[in-house]
């Protein structure tokens, strides 16, 4: 079976790890400031701070803009659910802008959504391509909003010469299965030293010095353990996303031309598609549904998932929520109903290249 994901740490992890089991310096360490300078170095922002997921990164990233109830955030609806909960989490409202044929908040759409609640736009890179940021930061400017950028699967992605989380506030998560990981974690960018300090201070208890309390504020600090098993990645993350796309360019040469099959879009020139995902849509024109294609697949020996099968606020949970204003996203709709992810990561060999393609073929014409 070629999975959808595989982790396979460097050798050179092992000796972190060791080291921090037998200092026994589990929670606090060197390790985690490391990380940081690493992340902020390899995303050319002044301040990255380490969280423990990128759920709160979100979150703390909200609550240090002065974010609370009665404030409105712009956001996407073809997301993981994370992105709703931490708008939910720091008490705010969400209000859902359709996506483009990028799969990502289509910012033509946004000033018709702004309201005087409005105090953010939070677009999603999805599956490690940036969104349209020009044209979001001109109706952010225009507006006096904040960018809270949901990059949780664009570690050192590009847009125009600006790395993900450069441009807004960037929210990254080092969970298990992102092109960066600590197993769980997460980090917030920002070149604002103001803001830094405060999602440092609200990470840690909102203590600025000990038993000096100066905003109420949480436990969302990375341990030294996770963080070791981050810093040898920083190294390597420019390579990694590169063999992505080089995995990316191999499949939509093989996969070119398959009836009901659709293609990633071709990214723009200057805004590099990381691939956390390579994600391909089984449109109305394909012999077989959707949901035959992701049964059959695996059953062929060929990992694949769907991200994500509904709109991120379709459940009874969110529907019914007072922090969630439902609106018309007919293109986040039918993406949720045709999107299958097929493997991409930085594993797979010519051959697995080879036989994706050839069984998605072969799946295809039956
Ligand atoms: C993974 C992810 C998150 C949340 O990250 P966790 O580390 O799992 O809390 C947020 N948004 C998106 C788009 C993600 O993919």
């Amino acid at each position: 079976m070629i999975p959808i994901t595989a982790v396979k740490l460097d050798p050179a992890t092992e000796d972190l790890v060791l080291d921090v089991v037998r200092s026994g310096m589990l929670a606090q360490g060197e390790y985690v400031a490391q990380l940081e300078e690493a992340f902020a170095a390899v995303h050319g922002v002044s301040h990255a701070i380490a969280v423990n997921n990128g759920t709160t990164a979100l979150v703390v990233a909200l609550e240090a803009l002065g974010l609370g109830p009665g404030d409105e955030v712009i956001t996407t609806p073809f997301t993981f659910v994370a992105t709703l909960n931490a708008i939910l989490e720091a008490g705010a409202t969400a209000r859902f802008v359709d996506i483009g044929s990028d799969f990502n908040i289509d910012p033509a759409l946004l000033a018709d959504a702004i309201t005087p609640a409005t105090k953010a736009i939070m677009p999603v890179h999805l599956y490690g391509y940036m969104a349209d940021m020009d044209p979001i930061v001109e109706v952010a400017q225009a507006n006096d909003l904040a960018i809270v950028e949901d990059a949780a699967q664009a570690v050192a992605a590009d847009y125009k010469g600006a790395r993900a989380g450069s441009i807004g506030v960037g929210c990254f998560s080092l969970y298990a299965t992102k092109n960066v990981s600590t197993g769980e974690g997460g980090m917030v960018t920002t070149n604002d030293d103001d803001l830094a300090d405060r999602i440092r201070l609200l990470r840690n208890q909102g203590m600025r010095a000990r038993y000096q309390y100066e905003v109420a504020g949480h436990n969302y600090r990375l341990t030294n353990l996770a963080a070791a098993i981050g810093i040898p990645q920083m190294a390597t993350i420019n390579t990694v996303n590169e063999a992505r796309q080089k995995n990316a360019a191999a499949l939509r040469a093989g996969l070119a031309g398959i009836t009901g099959l659709e293609l990633p879009v071709e990214p723009e020139a200057g805004r590099t598609h990381v691939y956390h995902q390579f994600t391909i849509r089984i449109t109305e024109d394909s012999p077989i549904s959707r949901d035959e294609f992701v049964e059959t697949l695996p059953t062929r020996g060929v990992g694949c998932g769907i991200y994500y099968p509904k709109v991120v606020f379709d459940y009874d949970c969110y529907r019914e929520h007072p922090g969630v204003v439902i609106s018309d996203v007919p293109n986040a709709f039918k993406a949720a109903s045709e999107v299958v992810s097929i493997p991409v990561h930085p594993h797979l060999s010519e051959s697995d290249l080879d036989e994706i393609v050839s069984t998605i073929a072969s799946v295809m014409s039956s």
